[in-house]
């Protein structure tokens, strides 16, 4: 067993790979600040049983990655980085550019030294497909370049600069994931910035309309987060020479429309709920300076670090759904009793 740091660590990619770790025996030291995080994602991740099972350990610092006093406390001892703590939402980020700027890139930077400092064998850091830009290529290789759309892509490109630079002036391992539409449990369902799997599954199961923004047949390739828990633990243990601050793109390769996805959704649920079956989408108009089509190419990750997704989009969407039904249930029950006790 190695010790590994999960930056963001109650975030939804955060818990599913303290998880995955625990599952594999390692020691884990987690550090986030709950600012879009939750005390319940580590409570949900800590009592999975592969990871009760897998005899891991967990530490948990509360803390802010800008704040270089809590990174260098996290990073003592540490082997392996695994970057995610983030302001990870593009309409966030255009209401918020200052808070998203100083979270994503002082933020960055606070980890980027200690790690130097602790002598780390490696960090992976979270990237993102905005970083495309509005480049029409599709699948999109590591080499495409577009304009930036949003404040968030630009953030997530000075990380990968920065990553360079670090590795070049200090000689720190850095490998940054090109992350494209990552779904799955504990990917937050409510508020304004919710990710669109999560809100419709949520949408359904309480009998509310699910809205399309255009006419549906915009595409994104979306990719279970079991297939990012490997993609990192391989990016961070691959003894190759893979060259400087490499940056690989993880998905799955494929594209699914809107409509496509919105038909998987609501078919995976009617074996729980029959009533979702008449369920419809309202169509709205197309969001500002959404991309038609989005897909990876996966052929670099896949050669140079032998990744493969074990979930096609598919399997991941029985996966996850179950868990949203389950956990849904859960706090149905919760409410339920607080409700019985407020009224004795
Ligand atoms: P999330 O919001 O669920 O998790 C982020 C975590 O970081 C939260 O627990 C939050 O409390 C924590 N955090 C935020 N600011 C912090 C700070 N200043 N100090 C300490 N902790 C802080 O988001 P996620 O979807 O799990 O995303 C994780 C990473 O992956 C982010 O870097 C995001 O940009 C990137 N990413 C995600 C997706 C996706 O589809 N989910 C796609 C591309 C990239």
């Amino acid at each position: 067993p190695r010790t590994w740091l999960v930056t963001g660590v109650a975030g939804f990619i955060g818990s599913n790979l303290l998880e995955e770790l625990l599952a594999l025996g390692q020691h884990v030291v987690g550090l986030d600040d709950f600012s879009t995080g939750y005390q319940a994602n580590l409570d949900d991740a800590l009592a999975s049983p592969p990871a009760v099972q897998g005899g891991g350990t967990f530490r948990f610092i509360k803390g802010d990655i800008r704040d270089i006093a809590s990174c260098r406390k996290a990073m003592k001892g540490i082997d392996f980085v695994l970057h995610h703590a983030a302001m990870g939402s593009v309409p966030r980020s255009i209401d918020d550019p200052v808070t998203t700027n100083s979270v994503n890139v002082d933020g960055f930077l606070s980890v980027m030294l200690a790690a130097r400092e602790a002598n780390v064998t490696s960090v992976v850091y979270a990237s993102s497909c905005a970083v495309y830009g509005d480049s029409p290529m599709c699948p999109l290789t590591e080499d495409a370049t577009g304009s930036l759309l949003s404040p968030y892509a630009a953030t997530k490109l000075a990380n990968e600069i920065y990553a360079d630079v670090f590795q070049r002036t200090y000689g720190l391992q850095l490998v940054g994931l090109r992350y494209f539409n990552i779904f799955g449990p504990r990917q937050d369902p409510n508020g304004a910035y919710a990710a669109v799997i999560p809100r419709w599954i949520d949408k359904l199961l309480n009998g509310k309309t699910c809205e399309i923004l255009g006419d549906g047949e915009t595409s994104r390739d979306f990719c279970h987060v079991a297939n990012v828990a490997k993609a990192n633990i391989l990016a961070a243990t691959s003894d190759r020479s893979i060259g400087h601050s490499p940056v690989y793109n993880v998905g799955c390769g494929k594209e699914t429309t809107l409509n496509e996805l919105f038909r998987m959704i609501r078919l995976g649920l009617v074996g729980f709920q029959p009533s979702i079956s008449a369920s419809q989408p309202k169509y709205g108009p197309f969001r500002d300076g959404d991309i038609r089509r989005s897909a990876a190419d996966i052929s670099k990750i896949q050669q140079q670090l032998d990744y493969e997704p074990t979930h096609t989009i598919a399997q991941g969407l029985g996966q996850a759904l179950e868990w949203y039904v389950e956990h849904s249930a859960k706090s149905a029950s919760t409410e339920q009793e607080r409700v019985v006790a407020a009224a004795r």
